[in-house]
């Protein structure tokens, strides 16, 4: 049994637990949220990350600590650090809470990106994709610039401006390192956002043996310049072939919910297994998967139920425009019969 310390409380905090109990660990929560939907699972300490001796009774009881999301604070991370060790290395954080910064990392590892810049101005030719570096995700925080003059006279402090890829698909690497240097890699994921949030993540074989070597490498690279513990995800486009690396995501990933069901060993098993050194598990498909979430409103739970073979996760949070509040993994033996089982979903889950 292993006492294991979650920073944030939200759904993949949620998952990590539910996966982590068979295997007889134990789990306190962190996150300020006092609502937040993990908090029902697990002792749950309703405090800001900047609450230093709460952070250091949090740590004293138990044996490590690891995070469910990238803004958890660095400085929170690193002086948890003192009393235990938290995984995935804080330094991972800090890579990724920047997409400056995470951009110049890849390339420093040889890894491909659209090409970037921190001078906002017409250099990279329109349309061109402006970001906040910071505390973007689903698609905040980002706004496409056609012309010129959308550029504007905004101020740009704190923005990078992105090439817009005129991308063939979107996949996602998921792999999972123990202290070890035990590493293994889920299949690559498809997956296919809409107003720049995840909806849907297929794995079904349709990826070259190539793309999926090269997407291991760049993870491996990744992985062993952070000396890496845990699970760590990262998102490409796929153009003509190649991959170039959007983001990462130092910890589960949506795109991985599909393991749960999907494969021999899900990622947020492997995550806790990592942590703990333990052996990795088999990172293996089990037939033809499709993960579907349920964003801003809740279907009726029935219909969806009524599926044979859907596997229905509900978080437990109030339905809210925008905000993931379950989702649906379906795993067939063959594409025919995953599509119908898409269709058949469609019919009720419209956002
Ligand atoms: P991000 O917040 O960087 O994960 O972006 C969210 C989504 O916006 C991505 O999954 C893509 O669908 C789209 N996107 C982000 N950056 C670019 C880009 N440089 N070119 C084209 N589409 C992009």
């Amino acid at each position: 049994m292993t006492k294991i310390g979650i920073l944030g409380a939200g759904q993949l905090g949620r998952m990590l637990a539910l996966a982590g109990y068979p295997l007889g660990h134990r789990f306190r929560f962190l996150d300020p949220a006092s609502d937040a939907p993990a908090g029902w699972l697990a002792p749950h300490l309703a405090v800001d990350y900047a609450d230093e001796s709460t952070l250091e009774t949090f740590a004293n009881e138990l044996d490590v600590i690891t995070y469910e999301f990238e803004n958890v604070p660095v400085e929170a991370a690193r002086y948890l650090e003192k009393f235990v060790s938290v995984y995935p290395p804080p330094i991972a954080l800090e890579k990724a809470q920047d997409r400056f910064v995470e951009k110049s990392f890849f390339c420093q590892l040889g890894i491909p990106t659209p090409m970037f810049t921190t001078e906002i101005n017409d250099t990279l030719g329109f349309p061109t994709v402006l970001k906040t570096r910071q505390m973007g995700y689903d698609g905040k925080g980002q706004k496409i610039l056609n012309s010129k003059s959308d550029l504007g006279s905004e101020n740009f402090h704190g923005m990078i401006l992105e090439e817009f890829v005129s991308f063939d698909r979107e996949l996602s690497v998921i792999g999972a390192r123990n202290k070890s240097g035990q590493a293994k890699f889920y299949p690559l994921v498809e997956n296919h956002h809409r107003d720049g949030i995840l909806r849907l993540s297929l794995v079904t074989g349709n990826v070259s043996v190539e793309l999926q070597r090269q997407a291991e490498e760049y993870a491996s690279r990744v992985m062993s310049a952070l000396n890496y513990v845990g699970v760590l995800a990262i998102e490409f486009f796929e153009k003509d072939g190649r991959l170039l690396a959007n983001e990462m995501a130092p910890r589960v990933h949506n795109s991985g919910h599909w393991t749960i069901e999907g494969a021999v060993t899900s990622q947020f098993e492997n995550h806790l297994r990592a942590l703990c050194d333990m052996p990795i598990g088999s990172t293996n498909p089990r037939g033809v998967c499709a993960m579907v979430n349920l964003v801003g409103t809740l279907p009726d739970v029935k219909s969806i139920l009524k599926i044979d073979g859907a596997h229905l996760h509900l978080y437990d949070k109030a339905p809210r425009p925008r905000r993931k509040i379950g989702h649906v993994t379906f795993v067939e033996n063959d594409v025919e019969t995953l599509q119908g089982k898409l269709d058949l979903l469609k019919e009720f889950v419209h956002d």
